[in-house]
């Protein structure tokens, strides 16, 4: 085939890639506040959900966050975006399940988190919520997937939610506009390399 030929071919094919293109770009015409959950055993759900929050403090939104589980005030997330005008952040947990060994106070560590988070879903001026790490409180009991499920429900109709972590449940899953689930190909600490500072943390 000739460079010329080749060349026709292309357009015609973007041609008809753009009509349909178009028309799915007509098609989506809604919008409303979106649920959105990364998980999976993959790297990425935290870095994601941060990516966004940038997105939306580029539009001047007001984003608040919410860090269950992990008790670190020093990521390199936190040192950043903490000092921004427009962000309410909270680390709401005290470590890991196997770093706190009390499931009690466990509990009520992640009750009281969601009463933080309570606040955040029922503020309107309050355009992007993240609940990082939370599906751990959901797959331990910690708190009730269906009061969960309730309060982001009665949010804000233009509110957008993310929730990062492992082993989301189902019904997350079902509520959820957007899923994306991080698949673990390969991660260095595997490999004998610790925790990057500017990379994991
Ligand atoms: P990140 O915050 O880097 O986006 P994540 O939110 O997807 O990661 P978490 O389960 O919250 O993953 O784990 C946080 C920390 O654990 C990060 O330091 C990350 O690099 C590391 N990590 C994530 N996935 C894996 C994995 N499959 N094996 C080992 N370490 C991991
Ligand atoms: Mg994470």
């Amino acid at each position: 085939m000739s460079a010329e030929e080749k060349n026709t071919r292309h357009a015609a094919r973007m041609v008809r890639k753009k009509a349909v293109i178009d028309a799915a770009i007509e098609q989506a015409n809604q919008e409303k506040g979106l649920l959105l959950i990364l998980t999976g055993n993959g790297k990425g759900k935290s870095s994601s959900a941060f990516g966004m929050m940038a997105r939306a403090l580029g539009y001047g939104m007001k984003v608040g966050v919410a860090q269950f589980i992990k008790s670190r005030k020093d990521t390199g997330e936190e040192g950043f975006f903490s000092r921004q005008p427009n962000v309410e952040w909270h680390v709401l947990g005290e470590g890991f399940t196997w770093d706190t060994q009390d499931r009690e106070r466990d509990i009520s560590t992640a009750q009281a988190g969601w009463k933080i988070a309570q606040q955040m879903l029922s503020d309107p001026e309050i355009s992007l919520v993240i609940l990082d790490e939370i599906t751990y409180t959901m797959k331990y009991g910690y708190l009730d997937t269906a009061q969960i499920l309730a309060d982001i429900a009665a949010r804000p109709p233009m509110q957008h939610v993310v929730i990062t972590g492992r082993g989301a449940p189902q019904a997350l899953i079902d509520a959820a506009d957007t899923v994306s689930e991080i698949m673990d190909v390969k991660h260095a600490w595997r490999a004998g390399i610790k925790a990057q500072p500017g990379i994991d943390l």
